[in-house]
């Protein structure tokens, strides 16, 4: 017996740990600089920490509170009705809980291309069928609403990535404002905001007071620096609620997780120098780099620097870990994420002379 055929799907590569790579450099991990992921170059708050530590005696019972406290805290943060935070495992959970609420067998999504994976391959999980629409290097992958209606026939869901990964391009306040005009009542317009601490645009969590077809998803991976604990949310229309009670796995939002979520949203100042830190590197970035880049609203700088896949491993050998943007459709293309205000100089002194 096998299972069912995702062989158009390719598998989701994340990028290399620094472990692994150390132990191939025979270097401490602890010398290497990782970019490639659009981590946060200063970890957790220590609220979080603090938080894990507290709930780490606690893992052996099933949590009662902690995903709905979230919630709670998350509406009060975005001022909206606790019945419209689904707290799920990660943005990528998120994603899925659309997928299974949303999708019947054969419904199609509209997708980003390039973009991030994880939007088709939860689609083709669910059994439905992906369409695309280009975003052009030759228009320095601009996110306009007529990319989109262009392409757009009527699918069941339209993910829009602001800002995007891993152009770094953004959709403005309008342009989601006349996509949410222009399609269908049926179809379901995704925000994907995983980025947006990073960028000076407002959320578009406020349209849903106009909007009944829109979600919005947002992440503590990025700039709360929880990774590791799969933290995200969708923010939905209040009347959905009863499709997240049935389509959420049962204790998916771990406690643990929750918890120094709870906690990473009381700490502003470690938001605050996170995204100071972010911008500074970014412009860093685009100032220093001897390579074309892009504008990003993101933690992260995409640069054209002709053979990707050569220059990402000439970097590694010298410990510092970009992403090859090869599995983007973009093979002459790096991604590199905001570094410190100390990696940041030495990674772009390495990548420009790998270049
Ligand atoms: N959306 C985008 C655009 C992303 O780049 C990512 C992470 N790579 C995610 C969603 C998923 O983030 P997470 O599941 O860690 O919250």
């Amino acid at each position: 017996m096998q299972p069912r055929d995702l062989s158009d799907l390719s598998p989701y590569v994340p990028g290399r740990g620094a472990e692994e790579v150390a132990r191939e450099l025979g270097m401490d991990p602890d010398d290497l600089t990782k970019l490639s992921s659009n981590e946060n170059p200063h970890g957790p708050s220590p609220a979080a920490v603090a938080a894990i530590q507290e709930t780490a005696p606690r893992v052996g019972v099933y949590p009662k509170a902690s995903h709905t406290d979230l919630g709670e805290k998350l509406a009060n943060h975005w001022d909206c009705a606790p019945e419209q935070v689904w707290v799920t495992p990660g943005a990528d959970g998120a994603i899925d809980y659309l997928s299974r609420a949303f999708l019947d067998p054969g419904d199609r999504i509209l997708a980003p291309e390039p973009g991030f994976s994880y939007y088709r391959m939860s689609a083709r999980y669910h059994h439905g069928d992906v369409a695309t629409y280009e975003l052009s290097k030759a228009d320095d992958f601009a996110q306009a609403p007529a990319t989109v209606l262009d392409a757009y026939d009527g699918e069941r869901m339209v993910y829009l990535t602001t800002p995007h990964n891993p152009t770094g391009a953004e959709f403005s306040r309008e342009a989601i404002v006349e996509l949410a005009e222009s399609v269908s009542e049926d179809t379901l317009l995704v925000v994907d905001e995983a980025y947006a601490e990073y960028t000076e645009a407002p959320s578009a969590i406020d349209l849903l007071d106009d909007y009944d077809n829109l979600a919005v998803l947002r992440t503590f991976s990025k700039a709360y620096g929880l990774a590791g604990l799969r933290v995200g949310y969708g923010v939905v229309p209040e009347s959905w609620a009863d499709a997240y009670a049935r389509v959420n796995t049962p204790f998916a939002a771990s406690e643990v997780g929750c918890r120094a979520a709870l906690a990473a949203l009381d700490d502003d100042d470690h938001l605050d120098t996170t995204v100071e830190t972010a911008r500074w590197a970014r412009a860093y970035l685009r100032d220093n780099l001897d390579a074309p880049t892009w504008e990003s609203g993101g933690n992260f700088v995409l640069a054209e620097v002709g053979d990707a896949s050569a220059v990402a491993e000439a970097t590694q050998r010298q410990g510092v870990i970009v992403r090859d943007c090869s599995s983007f459709g973009l093979p002459e293309c790096i991604r590199v994420s905001c570094g410190t205000r100390e990696t940041t100089p030495r990674a772009v002194e390495t990548i420009n002379d790998a270049l």
